[in-house]
C-alpha cells in the first residue's frame, strides 16, 4: 500500500480520494475548501492544512484541479514541487493545456523528480465507481510502470500516451469527439422528430443502424427517452457545458500549436461558445439538443 497526498477534492477528486482509501492506501488530503477536507476525514483520509503537509512523506502526490492556472501555481508558485521529496512521482490528472503539463514535466525532471499527466475520462459516475480511464503523458515508461496499479484502484483502463504532454492530447481528441457525436446526434434527432418522427423509435433504429454512437447508447440528448440521461432530469450535470467548453478550448488550442486543422471541431467550439454565453454553462453538455433544436432557418 502507498503513501498518497491528494490535493483537490471536488466534483472528481473526493470520489478518486475515497477510492484510494477503500483500497488501503494511506492518504493525506487537501482542498481550499475546509468542507471537503472533512468530509473525506470521516471516510478514513488524514486531513491536512496545506498541500504541502499533505504530501510531506507521500511516494505519490495526486492533483485534481481545474485548469492549467491552479496546477501551475500550486507546483510552481507556491513550490510543492521543490518541498516534497525527490522520491515521490506527482500524478496531475486534472484537464489543462498541453504546454502547462510539458512545462511542469520538465520543470520536475530538472529538479529530478517526475510527472506524469494523467487526464480522465468518465465523470462524476466513473470516478465514484472507481471504473475512470487514465490516459498517461510519462517521460519514461518506467514511471508510467510505478503509478499505473495506483491508478487502477481508481480506473479500470490506464494508457500510456505517449511522452510528458500526450495524455492531455489525447484526452482533447477524445472531448472534441464527444462534442462532435453529441451535436451530431442532437441533429439527427431534431431532424427526425421535426419531420414526424417518434424520437424513441428513431433511436432505436439509429441504434442497430451504422449511425449508433457512445451518445446514442448512454446519453440520449433527446428529454425523457433515458431514465438517468441528463436530458431525463432538466440536463442536471453530469459533464458541464461550461467544461466542454474548456476541453474545446483545449484541442482548438492544440490543434493551432501543430499542422492539424479541426473543421468540425471548430464549428463545435463556436456553437459551445454561444450555448454558455446564453446562460447554460452550468446545464449538462447534452443540453446541446436544446440549442440545435431552437435554432431557425436564416
Ligand atoms: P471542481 O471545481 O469540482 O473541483 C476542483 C477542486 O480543486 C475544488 O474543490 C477547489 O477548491 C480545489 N482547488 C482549486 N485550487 C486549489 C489549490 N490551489 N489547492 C487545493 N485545492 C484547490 O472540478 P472537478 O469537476 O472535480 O474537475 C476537476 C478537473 O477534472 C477539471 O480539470 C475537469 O476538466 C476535469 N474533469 C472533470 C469531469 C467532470 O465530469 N466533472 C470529467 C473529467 C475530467
Amino acid at each position: 500500500m502507498a503513501t498518497v497526498g491528494f490535493i483537490g477534492l471536488g466534483n472528481m477528486g473526493a470520489p478518486m480520494a475515497a477510492n484510494l482509501v477503500k483500497a488501503g492506501h494511506e492518504v493525506s488530503v487537501f482542498d481550499l475548501v475546509p468542507e471537503a477536507v472533512k468530509a473525506l476525514a470521516s471516510q478514513g483520509a488524514k486531513a491536512a492544512a496545506s498541500a504541502e503537509q499533505a504530501c510531506s512523506g507521500a511516494e505519490f502526490v495526486i492533483s485534481m484541479l481545474p485548469a492549467g492556472k491552479h496546477v501551475e501555481s500550486l507546483y510552481l508558485t507556491q513550490g510543492l514541487l521543490e518541498s516534497v521529496p525527490a522520491s515521490a512521482i506527482f500524478i496531475d490528472t486534472s484537464t489543462i493545456d498541453t504546454d502547462t503539463a510539458r512545462k511542469l514535466s520538465a520543470a520536475a525532471a530538472e529538479k529530478g523528480k517526475s510527472m506524469v499527466d494523467a487526464p480522465v475520462s468518465g465523470g462524476v459516475a466513473g470516478a465514484a465507481a472507481g471504473t475512470l480511464s487514465f490516459m498517461c503523458g510519462a517521460s519514461d515508461p518506467a514511471v508510467f510502470d510505478r503509478v499505473k496499479p495506483l491508478l487502477l484502484d481508481m480506473g479500470k483502463n490506464v494508457f500510456l500516451a505517449g511522452g510528458p504532454g500526450a495524455g492531455q492530447v489525447a484526452k482533447a481528441c477524445n472531448n472534441m469527439l464527444l462534442s462532435i457525436l453529441m451535436i451530431g446526434t442532437s441533429e439527427a434527432l431534431n431532424l427526425g422528430t421535426k419531420n414526424g418522427l417518434d424520437p424513441a423509435v428513431l433511436s432505436d433504429i439509429m441504434l442497430a443502424s451504422s449511425g449508433k454512437n457512445w451518445a446514442l447508447e448512454v446519453y440520449n440528448p433527446y428529454p425523457d427517452l433515458m431514465e438517468n440521461a441528463p436530458a431525463s432530469k432538466d440536463y442536471e450535470p453530469g459533464f458541464m457545458s461550461e467544461l466542454m467548453l474548456k476541453d474545446l478550448g483545449l484541442a482548438m488550442a492544440a490543434a493551432g500549436g501543430s499542422n492539424a486543422v479541426t473543421p468540425l471541431g471548430g464549428l463545435a467550439y463556436a456553437l459551445y461558445n454561444r450555448h454558455v454565453s446564453q446562460g447554460m454553462g452550468k446545464k449538462d453538455f447534452s443540453s446541446i439538443f436544446q440549442a440545435i433544436e431552437s435554432l431557425r432557418p436564416e
